[in-house]
């Protein structure tokens, strides 16, 4: 059997790493690419997230893992759209209270500022874009989309960031109170992942 093709998902986050292979496994055919994470590979200089937009941020972090590694780099971008905020926090979801990857100050922050906010008007949304762009420079963008709303307080202890103040469009549950398999199957990450797994499916093997 030849090597299998190696594929960078350009994050540190090891849960993220784990949550494509298993949807690439699936999807593919267990094992068929070896999935890498940056912690795999020699550091190098990673650019700040300018992009005022998910899919430009997956664009950019793709863009640099493929120009620095050779390889064909996937990088995703997410965070929570909020209606009433007209789309923010979006791409200012880890850093919403000042402070990068607090996620309790960020939630709270969050909370505070939709006080008086009716619950007809607390309609939010998870995004998630993801970049495959391939050594030759030809690029890929596709987004997942979780549609939902926002409570008055949290529930539930699973999950991360925003997740227990959010509960998906035809849920009873947060996403702070579902398994990890049952958010992956409706969420904004999962649903992305499942499409660029198609992507990876036509054109890395
Ligand atoms: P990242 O781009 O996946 O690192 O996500 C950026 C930020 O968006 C996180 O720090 C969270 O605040 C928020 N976020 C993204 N995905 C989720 C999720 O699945 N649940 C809750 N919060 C999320």
């Amino acid at each position: 059997m030849g090597e299998r093709p190696r594929l960078l998902l350009a994050t540190r986050n090891a849960k993220k790493l784990a949550e494509l292979q298993r949807i690439l496994d699936s999807s593919l055919g267990v094992a068929r690419i070896e999935l890498v994470g940056l912690a795999d590979l020699e550091p190098y200089h990673e650019v700040p997230e300018t992009g005022l937009t998910f899919g430009e941020n997956a664009l950019l972090k793709a863009r640099e893992g493929c120009r620095y590694t050779g390889l064909p780099t996937v990088a995703d971008d997410s965070g929570l759209a909020v209606d009433a905020l007209g789309g923010m926090p979006g791409v200012f979801s880890a850093r919403w209270s000042g402070r990068h990857g607090d996620d309790q100050a960020n939630l709270d922050l969050l909370l505070a500022q939709l006080g008086d906010v009716p619950d007809e008007h607390r309609s939010a949304s998870f995004v998630c874009a993801a970049a495959l762009v391939l050594p030759g420079g030809k690029e890929h963008l596709v987004e997942g989309r979780q549609s939902g709303r926002l409570l008055r307080a949290g529930r539930g202890s699973g999950g991360f960031g925003y997740d227990p103040i959010f509960v998906g469009d035809g849920q009873q549950s947060t996403n702070a109170e579902l398994s990890p398999a049952e958010k992956d199957a409706i969420s904004h990450r999962g649903k992305a992942f499942r499409l660029m797994a198609k992507v990876i499916s036509k054109i890395v093997i």
